[in-house]
């Protein structure tokens, strides 16, 4: 029994939404992990509480899975004010901009994912309303057109990108707070793992915990996905518990191996050492030598296998360390 061989993708899907609902913290103290962000985000909320104004605008940046979406609505929550969210790629006019920010209460905060998705129009009217909170309207074209100001409740726009590197300058300055999530230590994932074993009732010992926290990617959720799939196999299979064996022989039926890779991570992996034989490859070959979309590729596989050691990005191309070399002729083997 294998899984597809892109079980371990960070993506959203649908699965993580609908399946028993998605389990989400509610708030700073229930968030595990990313220890410097929530730190920060606390003395910030805490002081914007006591002055009653709204918080400055926050970006979150980081690869997808890792509680962005969490941490704007904990943002809220902790600020005790509303919170309206949306997507960069859903914002297609500035007046979609304009319907949402026409509509916010004072100091409520609007989520904006993908933010470096946002088209050019829509951004230059986030400008003046992050600024000033005030829309800046055209009306009529030509010599006739004149501009008509809008004032806006003051607000909180939390931005979350995978992406930080494509924000423009200027949407990047207006930017108080910038906070950049990293991938969860082993003993974060670990606590992860054992709150979400609890939740689901079934028992856990220590080191199938370690098992797991080790192959999902420093990300939470493929953590919460990963749980789902070994609880069903371990109920499948009528074994009581979660233990280090019971996890192993689990993983391996999802196809995932002991350094917490999938199948389409080792097929990239081959891609570099066999195909290409550790000459530098571009982004567009290995796209399409692995049939796969090129945002997949470099925010989904890419940065997991760089972190990890067995991947280096250089000017010429990607290229195997040599720790990625060995990777490579074990699974050859
Ligand atoms: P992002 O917006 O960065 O893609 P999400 O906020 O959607 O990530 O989080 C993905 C999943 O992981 C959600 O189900 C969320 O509840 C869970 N999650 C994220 N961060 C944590 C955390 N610190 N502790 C427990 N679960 C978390």
């Amino acid at each position: 029994m294998t899984q597809d061989k892109f079980f371990l993708s960070a993506e959203e899907k649908p699965e993580d939404v609908s399946e028993g609902g998605v389990y989400r913290p509610h708030s700073l103290k229930e968030f595990v992990g990313q220890d410097d962000v929530t730190r920060r985000l606390h003395i910030f909320i805490d002081t914007a509480r006591k002055e009653e104004r709204c918080l400055d605008h926050v970006i979150l940046s980081g690869p997808p899975g890792l509680g962005k979406t969490t941490l704007a609505a904990i943002v809220a929550k902790e600020l005790g004010v509303g919170l309206r969210m949306t997507a960069g790629p859903l914002l297609t006019r500035s007046g979609d901009l304009a319907a949402i920010l026409t509509n916010l209460q004072a100091n409520d905060v609007l989520f904006v994912d993908e933010i470096h998705r946002l088209n050019i129009s829509v951004e230059e009217t986030l400008y003046s309303a992050m600024e000033d909170f005030r829309l800046d309207i055209v009306l009529g074209e030509g010599p006739a057109a004149r501009v008509v100001q809008v004032p806006l409740q003051p607000f909180t726009l939390v931005g979350a990108t995978t992406r930080l590197g494509l924000i423009t300058r200027p949407l990047r300055e207006r930017f108080g707070i910038h906070e950049m999530m990293s991938f969860y230590d082993i003993k974060s994932l670990e606590t992860i793992f054992g709150q979400a074993a609890q939740r689901m009732g079934i028992a856990a010992d220590q080191k199938a915990l370690n098992v797991l926290a080790l192959c999902s990617r420093g990300t939470p959720r493929i953590a919460l996905r990963l749980i789902r799939r070994v609880y069903d196999i371990c109920v499948y299979n009528k074994w009581s518990s979660l233990t280090q064996d019971s996890v192993r022989k689990a993983l391996e039926a999802l196809g995932i191996d002991e350094d917490g890779l999938d199948g389409l991570d080792r097929a990239y992996l081959q891609a570099l050492g066999v195909r290409y034989a550790n000459k530098p490859v571009g982004i567009d070959t290995l796209t399409s030598v692995l049939s796969e979309q090129r945002d997949v590729i470099e925010e989904a596989i890419e940065p997991y296998l760089i972190a990890q050691g067995f991947v280096d990005k250089t000017p010429r191309g990607r290229i195997l360390t040599k720790k990625g070399q060995k990777k490579c002729s074990d699974i050859k083997k």
